[in-house]
């Protein structure tokens, strides 16, 4: 009897999720080990979907489409007072997280999924990889994926001096349901993916499904607001909470100082036309995330290759963080099942293909977030251009066709 090849996947994220379900299907023998002990549906909101993820999605047996998401009409942008200043004929799918990870999930033997094991480090030689996890256990196997997110512990050992670049600036993000809006303000913010712009703040308003299965359109929005933060004093004040605790670059949605929030939804009024000024007064516990740049020179080291936000991550104006570690974890199963059992030369492939596509999108994402950024000379932010932002969110093109993100700007 032929023994099968043994991967082990460290990260039961999408990025995990992913990898093992479609070399499972390539004849391995996969096992995923998840630090986190709870579920993570919980984890997301909302998300861009496209036609790739879906087809990902197809091969692992997992029926989904478009058509369970939400078609916006139109992404517009609104000005100060409310009025429709942009109106582009784009229309980007949204869906829920929980309804992309949870039958991803479901579609890995759960006998393949070990929860609450946290990798400590690991060891390599010519014929095998071991992770070893902070209870002491130990693994063995021919190939080690590390799907572990943006601080991975793989790339960690491997490549100490691949750090994530914060960005400067933060994210904000609430969820509305439909029946807190007012009756004129449906339409608006339910059918379009609308924009706000101030001088370096950009609000994105995301319509979204309800989370269970009974969906009859949209039903709830999602705020997502990029707000400047100093790294050095604003982002530790901001993560400080009211015992005088700093959390590091991130704070859970309870710790969260009330002033912090009464001065949120103060800025908003002062910014935003009321609609949507309304959606952040709403909401009494966002979530806030600092965001940050990563990309990685070396995907693979030997027996080990980094896959989704381990490897790269693009700040979320590309909306596309989920399909791009799909489609990194359908190029690594595709490239080893067409190299014939030579795992160097199909982890030479992957890394080729994939590297490149990481660095482009990575490079478009900062391209759409330029006007919220600090300069390193001191100048001031490019100034917003939301006929370029609008046409550009997103990156449809990159999923086709990867191309370096300055061909767009022009
Ligand atoms: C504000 C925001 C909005 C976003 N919006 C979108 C969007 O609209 N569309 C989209 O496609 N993407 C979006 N993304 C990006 C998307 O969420 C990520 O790209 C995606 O989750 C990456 O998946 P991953 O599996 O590579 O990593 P992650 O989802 O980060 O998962 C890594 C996993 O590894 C586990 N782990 C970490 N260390 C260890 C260890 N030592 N041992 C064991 N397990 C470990 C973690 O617990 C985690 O479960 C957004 C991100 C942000 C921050």
């Amino acid at each position: 009897m032929v023994t099968q090849p043994r991967a082990l996947i460290i990260g039961g994220s999408v990025g995990g999720l992913f990898a093992a379900s479609l070399l499972r299907a390539a004849g391995w023998d996969v096992t995923v080990f998840e630090r986190a002990s709870e579920d993570l549906a919980g984890r997301g909101a909302a998300i861009g979907v496209t036609e790739e993820l879906f087809e990902v999605l197809r091969r692992i047996g997992v029926r989904l489409d478009t058509s369970a998401g939400v078609v916006v009409r139109s992404i517009i942008a609104l000005d100060r007072a409310g009025r429709i200043t942009h109106d582009v004929p784009r229309r980007p799918v949204t869906d829920a997280w929980a309804r992309i990870y949870r039958p991803l999930k479901q579609a890995l033997p759960s006998q393949h999924f070990r929860a609450t094991t946290t990798l400590a480090r690991i060891e390599q030689d010519a014929d095998s990889v071991t992770a070893i996890f902070a209870d002491g256990s130990r693994a063995e196997g021919e190939l080690l994926i590390g799907a572990d997110g943006i601080h991975s512990t793989v790339r960690r050992q491997l490549a100490p001096q691949t750090q994530p670049q914060y960005a400067g600036y933060v994210c904000w993000r609430g969820i509305v349901a439909e029946s807190e809006l007012a009756e004129g303000e449906r339409a608006l913010i339910l059918d379009h993916l609308t924009f706000c712009f101030a001088p370096r703040e950009m609000m994105v308003c995301v319509p979204i499904p309800r989370e269970d299965e009974a969906r009859t359109g949209p039903q709830r929005c999602c705020y997502v607001w990029y707000r400047p933060v100093e790294f050095e004093t604003e982002l530790p004040a901001l993560c400080t909470d009211a015992s005088g605790r700093c959390h590091g670059v991130t704070i859970a949605p309870t710790l969260i100082r009330r002033e912090v929030i009464d001065d949120l939804k103060a800025d908003a009024a002062r910014l935003f036309p009321p609609a949507i000024a309304g959606l952040v007064a709403r909401v009494d516990r966002p979530l806030v995330q600092a965001m940050f740049d990563l990309e990685s020179s070396q995907m693979v080291f030997g027996r080990v290759a980094l896959l989704g936000d381990a490897a790269f991550v693009a700040r979320p104006h590309v909306i596309a963080g989920v399909t791009k570690a799909a489609l990194d974890a359908q190029g690594l199963a595709d490239a080893l099942a067409s190299c014939g059992g030579d795992l160097n030369a199909a982890l030479a492939r992957y890394e080729r293909e994939r590297r490149a596509f990481g660095s482009s999108i990575v490079a478009h994402a900062r391209y759409l977030g330029a006007h919220l950024q600090s300069q390193a000379s001191g100048e001031p932010p490019p100034a917003p251009r939301p006929e370029l932002i609008l046409r550009d969110y997103g990156a449809p093109h990159l999923l086709r066709d990867p191309v370096p993100a300055n061909r767009m700007s022009a």
